[in-house]
Order: C-alpha cells, then sequence, then structure tokens
C-alpha cells in the first residue's frame, strides 16, 4: 500500500513528500480509513510505530476538505506530558504547512510567560489544540476557548492519563465538546 492509496488530499500528500516517507506503516494503513470513513476507534500503539501521524494525517484530511470558519477549533488532542504535546505540534506543523492550518501547544510547567502566551493564542483560536489535560482545564475554565465546533477528539496515550490520575480533569473537559464528534483514542497497552 502506498499513501496515494489512502484518498488523501493533495496538500497532505504533498506534506508527506516533503517529510520523506515513503509507505504509510502498519498502524497507518489500518488506522487512517477507518478515521476516513468516520468511526470511533480504539487503538494499540507504542511510540515509533508512527501513531502520531496515523491520526494527524487523516484529521488534517477532514479539516481541508470541509470548509469552516478560520480559526475555529475543530480538533483537540489530549496527551499526558508535555513533551508529548510538543512532539505531536511539531509533527503537527510539518503536515499540515501545504494546508495552512495552524495549532495551539498547551501545557504546564513551562516559564512564567507560558501561560500569557498560550491565552493570547487560544483567544485568537486554531484549528488545532493539543494539550496536556490539567493545563486545559484552568485555561477551559475561563471561559475564552470556544470547544463548539469540536468534530475530532484523539486521547493519546490513554492508559498513561489514567495511570496519572487525569480520569475526572479528562471527563470535565469532555463537558466542553459537543456530542456529537469522532473518538479517536490510542493506548501503548
Ligand atoms: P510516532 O510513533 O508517532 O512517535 O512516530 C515515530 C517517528 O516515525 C516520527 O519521527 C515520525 O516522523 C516517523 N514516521 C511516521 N510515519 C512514518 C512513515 N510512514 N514513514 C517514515 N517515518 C514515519
Amino acid at each position: 500500500m502506498t499513501f496515494s492509496d489512502l484518498n488523501l488530499d493533495s496538500r497532505v500528500l504533498e506534506a508527506i513528500d516533503a517529510m520523506g516517507y515513503e509507505y504509510p506503516t502498519s498502524i497507518q494503513q489500518h488506522v487512517i480509513p477507518a478515521i476516513l470513513q468516520g468511526r470511533d476507534l480504539i487503538a494499540t500503539a507504542q511510540t515509533g510505530t508512527g501513531k502520531t501521524a496515523a491520526f494527524l494525517l487523516p484529521i488534517i484530511h477532514e479539516l481541508v476538505s470541509v470548509s469552516a470558519e478560520d480559526f475555529a477549533v475543530r480538533a483537540l488532542i489530549i496527551a499526558p506530558t508535555r513533551e508529548l504535546v510538543q512532539q505531536i505540534d511539531q509533527q503537527f506543523n510539518g503536515m499540515a504547512y501545504f494546508a495552512g492550518l495552524s495549532s495551539i501547544a498547551v501545557y504546564g510547567g513551562g516559564e512564567g510567560g507560558d501561560w500569557e502566551r498560550q491565552k493570547m493564542s487560544m483567544i485568537r483560536g486554531a484549528e488545532m489544540v493539543i494539550a496536556t489535560p490539567g493545563r486545559m482545564l484552568s485555561h477551559l475554565h475561563l471561559g475564552y476557548l470556544d470547544l463548539s465546533k469540536v468534530r475530532f477528539l484523539v486521547l493519546d496515550e490513554a492508559d498513561r492519563m489514567l495511570d496519572m490520575g487525569f480520569h475526572e480533569d479528562i471527563m470535565n473537559i469532555l463537558s466542553y465538546l459537543p456530542a456529537k464528534r469522532q473518538n479517536l483514542m490510542f493506548s501503548a497497552t
């Protein structure tokens, strides 16, 4: 199977080419068609298998295929750590380059200016928000981020988030999302 067999938008294929990916990995071959069919899914995938691209590529495809207001948040990714949020955001920037989509990375434990920067980005908006649960919730409580247009929710390393005690925070975040959405859950175990 090649990436062209997956019916992805030409702007996504251009980014795949620029990143030098030749063939979809096994998880990508399974997950990308399921997401494009609009299905909810639970997948087991370790880091290093290409799982980030497995959810980012079809989401980017959908975001560019359906017209919507610029900077309305249409995808939310929740991940357990600051490092993982930064890695996902980095991959998103490469993959969404030709699609012209923007993202906000939201995490705690950084420098003092991070909070204000994240808040200003949220007020401006972006198509994709990638966040750790606790910091996401703190921003949501303050009311300047509208998640009512979210179509995709990704819980990455969901098992680890539960181990870290984030269950209540995640359930709380879900209460800000519309009921009609696609849910994608990834766990290492
Ligand atoms: P991940 O499992 O998402 O942490 O990805 C591991 C690494 O594999 C990342 O550096 C990706 O850029 C890279 N990668 C993802 N998909 C592919 C692919 N189809 N071909 C080559 N490298 C890939």
